[in-house]
């Protein structure tokens, strides 16, 4: 048992001025990543300073029509809020699809993002990881790395990020709102985490002690729709191998609007530019689609035992956009 201080915040001023006055400090959200982390012995911390109380835990309506999203808002509110579910289904269905009902109800926005990589040896203390303690190497390059990425790894780190609700959150252009000693900015969230290149250790482009105080998503255009697939090893409780959240609106046959974001193949939600350039204004047709996922996965450089995952993505991408694309001509549907 190692010893630590605990602070409940009852402001994000005070939470961030607690931080910058103890070096070594954590935030704590729902603590169902955290906590984990400490039991394994990955991580530390000498001070927890608890933000799940913090008093941003409200969706409420933005002046120009989008969505703002508290930090403490726990994942299943989240997913059931009415507004998500309609104008948002891909993060409503992305937050369904991970982890279990008790976690839900207990994980955070801002947590949810932070969440850290699943790599095995990354939460084996016993083995040598550049992302724990950065020099040592990366064994999973070499050994066991099915799960891990086939998009923007480096010779330092093959990790994947995560968060199912990240890959709607980029797919749906949403931005993160950070508080910390310096004072506020608003980061995209296609731009809060990082690829590993030579500092595996570093997740996201967050200075220490900076606090997420929420999440903002932008108006949804009439007439689209939005949708989020995993493909996972077994129905429930487990991480993404891959997987494709996507908005799509379809008008006279042609794909008019169209984002398109990966799960489960890269350090970070990975937006899909190059498809979305190949999907805008071409037909609405299961050859484009998978036109446009091969364009992206160009990039992929598979490990030894991972190429499945290009498979995998090509035909998530193909049946996402399918469905959205015949929802959206059929027009009998609220937009999602
Ligand atoms: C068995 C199991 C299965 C799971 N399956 C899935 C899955 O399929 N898909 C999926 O997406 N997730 C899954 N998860 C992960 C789960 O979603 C995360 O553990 C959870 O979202 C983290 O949120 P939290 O509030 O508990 O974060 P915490 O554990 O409290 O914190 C996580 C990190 O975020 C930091 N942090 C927390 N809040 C803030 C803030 N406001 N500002 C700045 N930093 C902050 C903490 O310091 C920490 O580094 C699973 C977890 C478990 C245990
Ligand atoms: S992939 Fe990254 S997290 Fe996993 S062992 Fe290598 S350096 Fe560590």
């Amino acid at each position: 048992m190692r010893p630590f201080s605990y602070l409940r915040a009852a402001t994000a001023e005070e939470a961030v001025d607690a931080f910058a006055a103890r070096p070594g400090a954590q935030f704590l959200g729902g603590g169902t990543n955290l906590v984990d982390l400490m039991k394994l012995g990955v991580t530390a911390p000498e001070f927890l300073i608890d933000v799940s109380r913090l008093p941003l835990d409200s969706v409420e309506a933005t002046p120009e029509g989008g969505l703002h999203i508290g930090a403490t808002v726990r994942n299943s509110d989240l997913a059931a809020h009415p507004v998500v579910r309609t104008r948002y289904t891909a993060l409503s269905q992305a937050l369904l699809s991970g982890a279990s009902g008790q976690l839900r109800n207990t994980a955070t926005t801002g947590g949810n993002l932070l969440q850290r990589t699943r790599c095995p040896y990354f939460q084996d203390t016993s083995k040598p990881c550049n992302k724990r303690e950065p020099g040592t190497g990366c064994p999973a390059r070499d050994g066991v790395h099915r799960d891990l990425a086939v998009l923007g790894h480096s010779a330092h780190c093959v990790a994947t990020h995560p968060s199912d609700m990240a890959v709607a959150l980029a797919a749906l252009d949403a931005t993160v709102q950070v508080r910390g000693a310096g004072g506020e900015r608003t980061v995209p969230v296609t731009d809060l985490h990082r690829l590993p290149g030579d500092r595996p250790d570093v997740d996201t482009v967050l200075r220490p002690g900076e606090l997420i105080t929420g999440v903002t998503l932008p108006p949804r255009a009439d007439g689209g729709h939005s949708g989020y697939r995993k493909a996972r090893d077994r129905a429930s409780y487990a991480f993404a191998l891959a997987s494709v959240a996507a908005t799509v609106r379809v008008e006279g046959g042609l794909v008019r609007d169209v984002s398109l974001a990966f799960g489960g193949l890269a350090h970070r939600p990975w937006r899909a530019r190059a498809a979305e350039e190949v999907l805008r204004g071409a037909p609405a047709t299961v050859e484009t689609y998978a036109r446009a996922a091969d364009a992206e996965l160009a990039a992929a450089q598979p490990l030894r035992d991972n190429g499945f995952k290009v498979t995998l993505a090509r035909n998530l991408t193909v049946s996402v956009l399918s469905d959205l694309a015949s929802r959206a001509e059929e027009g009998a549907r609220p937009p999602t």
